[in-house]
């Protein structure tokens, strides 16, 4: 079994350790919690476990399905062994009903179903507030290839697919995500990073009632409950 070496980089939500293998890492998932490009600082008691147990399972099954991801193999409840990628500095954002920043940017109600699946890039810098790029940028700043993105794109999309669908028989719609991808040492494009309540809005079918970050970001009270009952619907625990 691969262990922890040496603490390579610790970020807002989660460690990353060097192994044995050059060619895995091991992250792990912290209970801290932050909001609004670091603003809004927090704990969520047991968010990283839920986090790394509810992100695996979405993972194996996304494997499954075609989707190549950095998922190797859980450690423990909070931390899991993964493919050492670079990561592309993009934050590919998927929505299929408006919500958040959309929401703000567009005027459009929040709840309002968007007649096509919207993609957006933002580009990863804490210091810019990861600002929205188009094609054009990415090219230009050569963040990644045009077939590079054309691939992020359509496994974005296809994603989007398999996650909304199982996700549905949960009884939980999903409004919005993002997904962040890397590069193997060999130069295949790869899913990284997380799915979870971090990075998904999950709104009940019947209710609308927000079981996500939104609970966190605005004070909505009841966040770990709405945490422990997305593992529970999902992983059936
Ligand atoms: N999101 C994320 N990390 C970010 C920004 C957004 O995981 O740094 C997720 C967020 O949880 C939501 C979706 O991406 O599910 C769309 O977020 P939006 O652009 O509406 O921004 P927000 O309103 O969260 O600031």
């Amino acid at each position: 079994m691969l262990t922890k070496k040496e603490q390579l980089y610790e970020g807002k939500a989660k460690k990353v350790f060097s192994t044995e293998d050059p060619e895995k890492y091991i992250v792990s998932y912290k209970d801290d919690a932050t909001a609004f490009n670091g603003l809004k600082k927090g704990t969520i008691l047991g968010k990283g476990a839920i986090n790394n147990r509810v992100s695996n399972f979405l993972m194996r099954m996304l494997e499954t399905k075609g989707i190549p991801t950095h998922y190797v193999e859980e450690l423990n409840p909070r931390e899991t062994v993964v493919r050492k990628v670079s990561i592309v500095p993009l934050e590919v954002i998927v929505r299929n009903i408006a919500a958040g920043s959309l929401s703000k940017r567009l005027g459009l109600p929040e709840g309002v179903k968007m007649k096509k699946t919207v993609l957006e890039y933002c580009y990863k810098n804490d210091e810019l507030g990861d600002p929205m790029v188009n094609e054009y940028h990415i090219l230009a700043m050569e963040f990644c290839t045009k077939e590079e993105l054309d691939l992020i794109a359509e496994y974005s999309l296809k994603i989007n697919e398999i996650l909304s669908a199982y996700l549905k028989q949960c009884n939980i719609e999903l409004i919005d995500f993002k997904l962040e991808f890397g590069k193997t040492s060999d130069g295949q494009i790869i899913l990284a990073d997380e799915i979870s309540p971090e990075t998904c809005r999950f709104w009940d079918s019947n209710t609308n009632e927000k079981l996500d970050k939104d609970r966190f970001r605005r004070d909505l009270g009841g966040v770990e409950d709405a945490y422990k009952e997305i593992l529970r619907r999902l992983l059936g625990e």
